[in-house]
């Protein structure tokens, strides 16, 4: 059962409120940070992708936007925060504090809208791979059970000038490229197996893993990649260890006959993500994904999956909150009636505009994508990764709650 809130005399359930903290991120009290920072995860670092827990267990993603703010500066972002418009918009009404009695309390506006949580505290962060690798920057902990690496190969389609609008790791290959810098690093094989196995096996913060890296050019070779990260978890963790789910990004393969090798490799779905299911905006906002593969590339990819594998095979991210909920939604329906997963992940406007805007839809937009999205997974008997949930994305959360939202 989902909790209800109070804000400015609307009452909010916990996934509109998730939506507006993803959102519009939080302002967090540094007091938290020093009484929490032992105890739980929580820490003044934006690599970390901190979250907060709602008290029914919504997990939700916490940008500290001052920590943010930093991070996009050394990140060598900031030429897409140089117009001061963009920047005077990065306020939120939401704060994370400590209450008279030393609980964490989220308030907006100064009002008290609930007490929240942390998860428990973990040494992840401060481990390095026996290559020298730090996980902090590779890989992060989301929620309660899911293990994500940000960026295993760098994307090409970035290195070419088409990053996609919304995109940190893109906007960051765009520009390196741009002023002919070398790549960031990015972990092998080997550094891969070693965080899955510290956070599956050592120290049990993860059962699902999420294997993502940029869109390449040669899609053959992209399989052929992933299947060298799988075969090395698998030597070294093994599969059979990791509890929950396998779930890997691809970019759509031209003959999506490549994608059986990851299959056999021990993903358990795959992932081509469209972003943006109106192909005109899709042109604006995902130029390179627009020029080299196109919504049907992906489609057909996905279609196979979906046809040989069985319903929930295949998935496809899209970031809510770049194009109207009803042109998401024909989206979602579409695919979902032939098997097909929709991911929904929030968009996160602080950083790179989209479109010219860096300003996150209202709640009416968050609550119509929910609906529709309950109903559509109702309709078509399709259920997102995960369990618990994850950071940014509603999908889960969604599922998790689609009877109460489907009954309302
Ligand atoms: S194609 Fe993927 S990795 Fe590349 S810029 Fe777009 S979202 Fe980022």
């Amino acid at each position: 059962m989902h909790q209800s809130f109070s804000i400015g005399g609307e009452t909010l359930d916990s996934l509109d409120l998730k939506a507006l903290i993803v959102a519009k991120g939080v302002k967090v009290s540094r007091n938290v940070y020093e009484r929490f920072g032992r105890t739980h995860r929580i820490y003044p670092d934006p690599l970390t992708c901190n979250c907060l827990i709602l008290p029914d267990g919504t997990i939700v993603q916490m940008t500290d936007l001052a920590l943010h703010m930093r991070y996009l500066k050394t990140a060598i972002l900031l030429e897409a925060l140089r117009n001061i418009k963009y920047t005077m918009r990065l306020r939120t009404p939401f704060t994370l504090d400590l209450s008279s009695d030393g609980r964490p309390i989220l308030l907006h506006d100064g009002a008290l809208i609930t007490e929240v949580s942390f998860p428990p505290a973990s040494r992840f962060y401060e481990q390095r791979t026996s290559s020298g690798l730090p996980y902090l920057g590779n890989a992060v902990l989301q929620g309660l059970d899911f293990l994500s690496f940000q960026c295993l190969w760098p994307c090409q389609f970035a290195k070419t000038g088409h990053a996609c609008q919304f995109c940190y790791s893109g906007g960051v290959v765009e520009r390196l490229s741009k002023r002919k810098k070398p790549d960031p690093p990015v972990p092998t094989p080997r550094d891969a197996a070693e965080i899955v196995e510290f956070a599956v096996t050592k120290e049990k913060s993860a059962s699902h893993i999420q294997i993502t890296g940029g869109s390449t050019l040669n899609t053959q070779a992209e399989c052929q990649r992933i299947v060298q990260y799988l075969s090395e978890i698998h030597r070294v963790v093994g599969l059979e260890n990791i509890t929950g789910e396998v779930l890997v990004y691809t970019t759509p393969p031209r003959d999506p006959t490549e994608v059986d090798q990851v299959f056999a490799a021990g993903a358990d779905r795959i992932a081509c993500s469209l972003e943006v299911w109106d192909k005109e905006l899709a042109k604006i906002i995902t130029p390179g994904k627009a020029k080299f593969t196109g919504r049907q590339r992906h489609v057909d990819c996905l279609t196979y999956i979906a046809g040989k594998y069985g319903p929930n095979r295949a998935c496809t991210s899209f970031v809510v909150g770049v194009e109207p909920a009803e042109s998401f939604l024909a989206g979602a329906r579409y695919l979902a009636q032939r098997g097909i997963v929709p991911i929904a992940s929030i968009w996160i406007p602080f950083g790179r505009p989209v479109m010219g805007k860096m300003e996150a839809p209202g709640l009416e937009y968050y609550r119509r994508v929910k609906e529709g999205l309950a109903g559509i997974y109702e309709d078509y008997d399709i259920e997102p990764p995960g369990s618990f949930g994850l950071n940014v994305c509603l999908c889960r959360d969604i599922w998790n709650h689609r009877s109460e939202i489907n009954a309302a």
